[in-house]
């Protein structure tokens, strides 16, 4: 048992290295390199896939990992024996996948995001179709390979993203929102609010954008001796551990409020992992729990907290302050209104709140007609279309606008997508558990936004990947998912 926990450790230490160096690649491809230095990254990157991929199959390595599950028994040490049992169930793909075909599609998803760009710029799907072509039928044969009796098709990649949510749970969550929402979305916004010229037409200088960025760093105490703040076409949060987690953000001189929004939104997610028990950094625990439980901090950060009146009434003065000329007259009751207007639109990463998880079950029922074989790659345009009209009451025009315009397909995610709107509902779920604790708008209010940070640290952050999304929402609300939170509290806020 001894050796074998040894084993087990060595190798850990290892595979986290190389992690740590793809990580690295991964974040100056994003925020730094030059465009030209994407053959030659990608030839290093080919012979670091295959050395971890050696390392990662090794048969010492996996000799030990089904030791350990075999002795599971015998591991006192909680989290380890959740870390063997997650070891072991990732083992699955190296076991099962032929080794040729991971690493062919690795090398071509570590590419593809490259022309689906371009593709998007040039909005021709033909260009990215034989790209995400190949990708659909990986995954459709990678769910073959990693079927269970539990689990087939679909709810494998679910289940990969979000570990315990299948179609099952889906669909019942996504037809409460059709019912539920999608009539209520095309009635509030069947009435277009009009704002002061000022916000929607102004020239906000990209430095003071990027000053106010920095105020909010402090404002929600975003340690910057464990992070820091970049640019990049999209902005994201990346982390290694509860001394490094990195955001970066996007600023638009036509935009004031997209920069203010995306920078607090990747702040919840890294203040998430910046909150881990630290003893999980050389561990594989370190790391949100999933995709869900990310995104409900990220949201609540943005939408909740971000997006509040009790917020603005203390931050407006700063934000008038950095854009004197274009805020003259604008009351923080207008801003407020205008940061909380709710409209139909084309684009998921501009979508307000109200509308968002509409664009996400658009996507959710492409990614289940693709997976099952129903929907053809090449009809997914017109498919595309045709759902945001029965969902979001809008149809987009170009191809840019509609089924190019998310990178995630190209990076060979597919089953990430219903997370996004989950995290919302888990947020939604999660804010009154807090505000029963803690008045929440009287944090705001007196700016001690630390008292916020303290409660999620305790009841979500603190345990990282050490329990699953649905003990998580146990432990921090008593309760298991109820769509029904979400609903309700959109509904509260955007009735008219
Ligand atoms: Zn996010």
């Amino acid at each position: 048992m001894e050796k074998f926990i040894q084993t087990y450790q060595d190798y850990r230490k290892k595979i986290k290295a190389y992690h740590y160096f793809g990580w690295l690649m991964s974040w100056d491809q994003e925020t730094e390199a030059p465009d030209q230095s994407i053959e030659y990254r990608t030839k290093q990157f080919q012979v670091m896939a295959e050395e971890m991929y050696k390392i990662e199959s090794a048969p010492e390595y996996i000799d030990a990992i089904d030791h350990l599950y075999a002795n599971l028994d015998h591991i006192q040490d909680q989290d380890f024996k959740t870390e063997i049992k997650r070891a072991y169930k990732q083992l699955r793909v190296i076991k099962l996948v032929p080794k040729d075909e991971l690493i062919a599609h690795q090398v071509l998803v570590s590419q593809a995001s490259h022309t689906w760009a371009k593709a998007k710029n040039e909005n021709n799907f033909e260009m990215f179709r034989p790209i995400l072509e190949k990708i659909v039928e990986f995954n459709r044969k990678l769910v073959k390979y990693l079927e269970t009796p539990e689990l087939k098709g679909y709810d494998i990649l679910l289940d990969e993203y979000e570990e315990g949510f299948t179609q099952k749970e889906y669909d019942l969550f996504f037809n409460t929102l059709k019912t539920e929402l999608v009539p209520f979305v095309k009635e509030v916004t069947a009435k277009k609010q009009k704002f002061s010229r000022k916000l929607t037409h102004s020239v906000f200088p990209r430095e003071q954008q990027i000053k106010f960025s920095q105020y909010l760093i402090d404002v929600f105490h975003y340690d910057r001796s464990r992070g820091l703040l970049k640019e990049s076409a999209h902005p994201f949060t990346s982390g290694v551990s509860s001394t490094d987690t990195r955001i970066t953000t996007h600023y638009y001189e036509n935009n004031l409020v997209s920069s203010i929004f995306s920078t607090i939104h990747e702040m919840g997610h890294a203040i998430y992992e910046l909150q881990n028990d630290p003893k999980y950094d050389d561990t594989y625990l370190h790391g949100g729990t999933s995709l869900g439980i990310h995104e409900s901090q990220s949201r609540m950060y943005e939408n909740m907290l971000g997006r509040s009146k009790a917020f603005w009434t203390v931050h407006y003065p700063k934000l008038v302050e950095l854009f004197p000329k274009q805020l003259k007259h604008v009351t923080l009751e207008e801003f407020h209104r205008y940061i909380n207007r709710a409209e139909r639109s084309l684009i998921r990463t501009e979508a307000d709140e109200l509308t968002y998880a509409l664009h996400v079950m658009v996507r959710y029922e492409l990614e289940k007609g693709m997976i099952s074989g129903k929907i053809k790659v090449k009809d997914l345009p017109k498919k595309w279309n045709k759902l945001m009209g029965e969902f979001v009451g809008i149809k987009p025009k170009t191809d840019k606008e509609g089924v190019l315009q998310d990178v995630h397909w190209s990076g060979g995610m597919l089953g990430y997508f219903p997370t996004y709107a989950l995290g919302s509902a888990y947020a939604a779920q999660m804010y009154q558990a807090m505000n029963q604790e803690l008045n929440i708008e009287e944090a705001l209010s007196s700016n001690n936004i630390l008292a916020i940070n303290a409660w999620l640290k305790e009841h979500v952050h603190q345990f990282a990947s050490s329990k699953s999304p649905k003990e998580i929402l146990l432990i921090a609300t008593k309760e298991a998912f109820n769509p029904m939170y979400y609903v309700n509290y959109l509904k509260n806020k955007f009735q008219r």
